[in-house]
C-alpha cells in the first residue's frame, strides 16, 4: 500500500454540528475501541500488577456475591455459570500469566490482558460447543475485569489538551457535556446521528462535529493536524498550508456571521405582521443558564434534568436537586423553568461499577436489546418510584421560588400522566403538612414524543396543563429510524408528511382544550421547518440558546398568513422527497 503519511486527505461523513474546527488529533478509546498502549517503567511494574490484582479481586467479589444471591433465588444454570466464572478467575491464565506478561512486556494491564484473551480466543476457535462456551465465559469474565480497569483508559473532556479534535468510535452524552470550545475544536466519530443527544450537546456548545467517518483509516494516516467542517460534513487530514489558510478564513467568517446575528437580542421575535413568537431555551447544564438568558430566551422551555445524574454519575439526592432547581428558579425571576423529570435510559445511561450504590438501577437497562424502546424516561421512573418521589419533592420545594413547571418525557399512555399527577398532589400535601412551602399550582405537561401520545393528544391535552412536542424522538418513533444511527440518517426526516400531520393533530388537540403547546425538538431551529411550524399554528418554541438568534432571524422574515399558506400546501404532499423539494423551491424563492 502506498504510504499516505502526511498527505492531505479529504473524508466525507455526516454533518452533525456546524462550524469549522482546526486542531490536533486526539484519539479517545473506550467502548469497543482498542485500549491505549502505554509503556511503563521497570519501577512501575509492581504497582501496575497491584492495579490488576485489585481489579481481579473486585471482580471475584462481585461474582461471589452474585453467586450467593443466585443460590438463594436464582435458577441453577446461573449458579453453575457463576461457579465456572469463579474457576476462571483462579486459572493461572488469568492470574500468573497476565502478571508475568505485564512484567515481561512492561505495558499497561489493559493491553496485556486484551492480548492474552485474544490469543486464548484464537487457540480455541473451534466448532466444538464445549470450547465455544468456555471462550464465551472467558470473554464475559474479561469484560468484568476490564470494567474495573477502564476508568484509566478514557481521558475526561475537562482534561483535554487545548485545540484537540476528538477522534473516537462513539461519544456519550455524559462526557460530551463536559467539553468546552476552549479545549475541544471538533468531534469526529464513527457512530452518531443528527439528533442524537451527543449531537444536540455539540450544537448547543458550538463544537463542529462530523460522524460516519472511517476511524481505522485516520489512525493509519497518523494525522498531524486535522480540520472538521461540520457544515459540509468534511474531515481533512493533514491539510496543506493552502487548505489551512482557506479554512482559517472560513472559520473567521463563520464566527463573524454568528456575532452579527447574536447582536439581535434587543429585537423582538415577531413576524412582519406583528405576531409574537415566544422563544425559550433548552438547557442541559445549570451553569449555562446565564448565557441562555443573555441570548434572549423568555425562560427555560426544557431543562434536561437527567444531566444532573449523568455528570455526577449518581442519582442526585433531594437536597442536591432542590439546590440546583432553586438556584435556577431564582435566577430566572418569574420566567418559566420547565423541569423535565429524568429522561434516563436509551442512550442516556452511564456504566456504573458493580459496587456503585446506584448500580442496581442500571443492571437491567444496561443489557436491554433495544434501549430506545425499552425502560427509558417515565418507564424508568415508574419502575423505580423512589427516584421519582425524590425528584418530585425537590421540584415542588423549588416551586416556591419561581415559575417552576414539570414535564414528563416519553409518555405512551394517559395512565402515566395520571400517576405523576396523583403523586405530585400527594407530595405537595405532605410538604405542606411538614410546613414546607410550594407554589399553589405547579403545571404538569406531557411530552409528545411517542406516536401513541400524539394520536391520543386530545386526551392528554384534556388532563395535562400543557403539551411539549419532542420532535427528536417523535420522528425516530414515527419513522422507525434511530436518531443516533448514521445508517438510518437518510430515513430520519423532520420534513416528512406523517410528522407534519401528527404535529397538526397535536396543535389542534391543544387548541381545542385551550392548553399551551410548544415544540422543544431540534427541528424548531431548522430554517426550513420553522415557517412550517408557525403555519401549523405553533407560537412557542424551545431551542438550544445558541440557536435563538437564528430562529429569531427566520421569524422576523415571515408573515403568519404566508406561513399558513405554506403549511397548507405542504400538507398536501405525500412523500418526504416531494415535500422537501417543495420547501426547497418555496423557501429559496422567498430568500
Ligand atoms: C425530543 O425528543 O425532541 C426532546 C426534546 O428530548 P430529547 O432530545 O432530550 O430526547
Ligand atoms: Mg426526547
Amino acid at each position: 500500500m502506498k504510504d499516505l503519511h502526511y498527505e492531505e486527505l479529504i473524508l466525507r461523513g455526516l454533518p452533525i454540528s456546524k462550524g469549522i474546527g482546526i486542531g490536533l488529533p486526539l484519539f479517545m478509546v473506550g467502548g469497543d475501541d482498542e485500549p491505549p498502549e502505554v509503556p511503563i517503567l521497570k519501577k512501575e511494574v509492581e504497582a501496575e500488577i497491584e492495579r490488576y490484582r485489585r481489579a481481579l479481586d473486585q471482580s471475584r467479589r462481585d461474582v461471589e456475591n452474585l453467586r450467593r444471591l443466585s443460590l438463594q433465588e436464582g435458577p441453577s444454570e446461573i449458579v453453575a455459570i457463576l461457579g465456572t466464572h469463579l474457576e476462571i478467575m483462579q486459572d493461572p491464565l488469568i492470574t500468573e500469566e497476565i502478571e508475568e506478561k505485564i512484567r515481561h512486556s512492561q505495558h499497561n494491564t489493559e493491553v496485556v490482558f486484551r492480548h492474552v484473551i485474544e490469543e486464548y480466543k484464537l487457540r480455541f476457535n473451534t466448532e466444538d460447543t464445549y470450547f465455544q462456551e468456555r471462550v464465551s465465559d472467558i470473554v464475559d469474565v474479561s469484560r468484568r475485569i476490564l470494567s474495573y480497569l477502564r476508568p484509566l483508559s478514557r481521558i475526561s473532556m475537562k482534561e483535554m489538551p487545548h485545540n484537540s479534535v476528538i477522534l473516537t468510535h462513539e461519544l456519550v452524552p455524559s462526557e460530551t457535556i463536559e467539553a468546552t470550545t476552549l479545549l475541544v475544536s471538533g468531534f469526529v466519530t464513527v457512530a452518531g446521528g443528527i439528533t442524537s443527544h451527543v449531537a444536540i450537546i455539540a450544537r448547543a456548545k458550538g463544537i463542529p462535529y462530523v460522524a460516519n467517518i472511517d476511524m481505522d483509516l485516520i489512525r493509519r494516516l497518523r494525522p498531524r493536524s486535522i480540520i472538521v467542517d461540520g457544515s459540509e460534513g468534511v474531515v481533512i487530514i493533514n491539510p496543506t498550508r493552502q487548505t489551512l489558510k482557506k479554512y482559517h478564513q472560513l472559520k473567521k467568517t463563520h464566527i463573524e456571521e454568528y456575532k452579527l446575528l447574536s447582536d439581535t437580542t434587543h429585537l423582538r421575535a415577531e413576524t412582519i405582521d406583528g405576531y409574537e413568537i415566544r422563544l425559550f431555551a433548552n438547557l442541559e447544564n445549570p451553569k449555562e443558564l446565564e448565557s441562555a438568558l443573555q441570548s434572549g430566551a423568555s425562560g427555560i422551555g426544557l431543562f434536561r434534568s437527567e444531566y444532573l445524574f449523568l455528570t455526577h454519575r449518581k442519582i442526585p439526592s433531594e437536597e442536591e436537586q432542590f439546590d440546583a432547581y432553586r438556584k435556577m428558579a431564582r435566577a430566572l425571576k418569574s420566567k418559566p423553568l420547565v423541569i423535565r423529570i429524568f429522561d434516563i435510559g436509551g442512550d442516556k445511561k452511564v456504566d456504573l461499577h458493580h459496587d456503585h450504590p446506584d448500580a442496581k438501577y442500571f443492571q437491567s437497562i444496561g443489557t436491554e436489546l433495544n434501549p430506545a424502546l425499552g425502560c427509558r424516561a417515565i418507564r424508568f421512573l415508574l419502575r423505580f418510584p423512589e427516584i421519582l418521589h425524590t425528584q418530585l419533592r425537590a421540584i415542588l420545594r423549588a416551586s416556591a421560588y419561581g415559575d417552576v413547571q414539570i414535564l414528563i418525557p416519553m409518555l405512551a399512555d394517559l395512565s402515566e400522566l395520571r400517576i405523576v399527577k396523583a403523586l405530585a398532589k400527594k407530595i405537595q400535601a405532605e410538604l405542606h403538612e411538614q410546613g414546607i412551602k410550594t407554589a399553589k399550582e405547579i403545571p404538569i405537561g406531557c411530552m409528545i414524543e411517542v406516536p401513541s401520545s400524539a394520536i391520543m393528544s386530545d386526551a392528554m391535552a384534556e388532563e395535562a396543563d400543557f403539551l411539549s412536542i419532542g420532535t427528536n424522538d417523535l420522528i425516530q418513533y414515527v419513522l422507525a429510524a434511530d436518531r443516533a444511527n448514521p445508517s438510518t440518517a437518510a430515513l430520519y426526516h423532520a420534513i416528512h408528511p406523517s410528522v407534519l400531520r401528527l404535529i397538526r393533530m397535536v396543535v389542534s388537540a391543544a387548541g381545542r382544550c385551550r392548553k399551551p403547546v410548544i415544540v422543544c425538538g431540534e427541528c424548531a431551529a431548522d430554517p426550513l421547518m420553522m415557517p412550517l411550524l408557525m403555519g401549523l399554528g405553533l407560537r412557542e418554541f424551545s431551542v438550544a440558546a445558541r440557536h435563538i438568534p437564528f430562529v429569531k432571524h427566520t421569524v422576523r422574515k415571515w408573515r403568519i398568513l404566508e406561513a399558513y399558506r405554506l403549511a397548507e400546501s405542504a400538507l398536501e404532499y405525500t412523500s418526504a422527497a416531494e415535500l422537501k423539494a417543495f420547501l426547497d423551491s418555496e423557501l429559496r424563492a422567498d430568500s
